[in-house]
């Protein structure tokens, strides 16, 4: 016989696209932060992958949702399906006894007092005992390995689905942060007005993320070797509804994400003019990590290089960074100070 032990420590990285979650250093869901309910009973009825492949699919009788936007809880009812749901899918656990939950999750660094309520009453209501917040900024700065505590300075931007997170970190604290709405959503977003725009053509979410992955660049000169092929898209015409097909190539998708792009380097700039000089010294000798599924934009890291002058370091594995932090956080809870209650 087994025997279950008494709390279950989990770490939650909440995200606008993907939730992880963590126990005993493992990574042990990691799913589309979405939900399908039954628009008659309001019952959720599928949840992550499941849901994502009925994104953009449903009809009248059912409908997805996506809980988070721009990083923070839009749908507190929603927000607290999902969580409970993800912690359903956990391996191993017990049907019979629950164990009472120790948890420290995720939230941006622009958080208000009501985000912040959202987050922590969904996490008590998914069941939820000791609750502590560690900002996803540093989480991320834990996760690529950074000494935060130490009297140092670093920056992560952090590019995610609905934000981009940007912090200057020293001495376990954060000393200047930016928080902007344009992230790979918006990169999707973009694609698909491109789409639109350029060739009439009508296409849905997953289409144009497909574009992103296939052909997305964050510059028009990708060093040779490192150019992805042409990707041919299918779609309506807007006008006609006739079907075509459209070969695309990444220099097209680096012009439609060209502005966006720019917003971001304008916010890391913005970030460092707040800088110390001290810090800002550091900033030039380590270098910037990126991190979040945004930094997997081809060419990215150095076109910011090129624009700012700056180093920047794409971290390992840049989707689970925030995810391996909080890991890190979760088993050092009474070491560090800068986690919240
Ligand atoms: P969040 O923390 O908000 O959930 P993530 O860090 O999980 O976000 O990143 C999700 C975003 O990263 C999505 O917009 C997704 O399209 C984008 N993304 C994932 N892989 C890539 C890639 N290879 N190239 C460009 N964007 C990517
Ligand atoms: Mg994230």
């Amino acid at each position: 016989m087994k025997f279950f032990s008494l709390t279950q420590e989990i770490a939650i990285d909440l995200g606008t696209a993907n939730t992880i979650i963590l126990s005993n250093d493992k990574i042990v869901v990691d799913e589309p932060s979405i939900i399908a309910l039954d628009t008659r009973t309001d019952k959720m009825i599928a949840i992550g992958k499941e849901a994502q492949k009925m994104h953009e699919r449903t009809h009248d009788k059912m409908r997805t949702i996506r809980p988070l936007k721009d990083g923070v809880i839009a749908d507190f009812n929603a927000a607290e399906m999902m969580i409970r749901g993800m912690i359903k899918m956990i391996p191993n656990q017990s049907r019979l006894f629950k164990p009472s939950m120790k948890m420290v999750i995720g939230i941006p660094s622009g958080s208000t007092e009501v985000e912040i309520r959202a987050v922590r009453d969904s996490a008590e209501q998914a069941g939820g005992r000791e609750i502590y917040l560690i900002y996803e900024s540093m989480a991320a700065a834990l996760g690529i390995g950074l000494d935060v505590e130490a009297p140092e300075g670093n920056m992560v931007v952090d590019i995610g689905g609905g934000t981009t997170e940007i912090a200057v970190i020293s001495l376990g604290g954060l000393v200047a942060y930016r928080s902007l709405k344009i992230a790979g959503d918006e990169f999707t977003q973009d694609i698909m007005d491109y789409m639109s725009r350029q060739y009439n053509m009508k296409i849905g979410e997953k289409t144009a993320e497909q574009i992103k992955f296939h052909a997305g660049a964050a510059t028009t000169s990708l060093p040779k070797g490192e150019e992805p092929e042409q990707y041919t898209v299918h779609g309506p015409n807007r006008s006609s509804s006739l079907p075509m097909e459209i070969p695309i190539t990444y220099v097209e998708i680096a012009h439609s994400l060209d502005k966006s792009i720019a917003r971001i380097e304008t916010a890391i700039l913005s970030a460092l003019e707040y800088t110390p000089p001290e810090i800002y010294a550091d900033l030039v000798k380590n270098g910037i990590y990126l991190s979040g599924g945004g930094a997997l934009l081809r060419g990215l890291a150095k076109r910011l290089h090129d624009k700012i002058q700056i180093n920047f370091h794409v971290a390992d594995d840049p989707l689970r960074a925030v995810a391996r932090g909080t890991g890190i956080a979760l088993k050092n809870v009474d070491k560090f100070q800068f986690l919240l209650r």
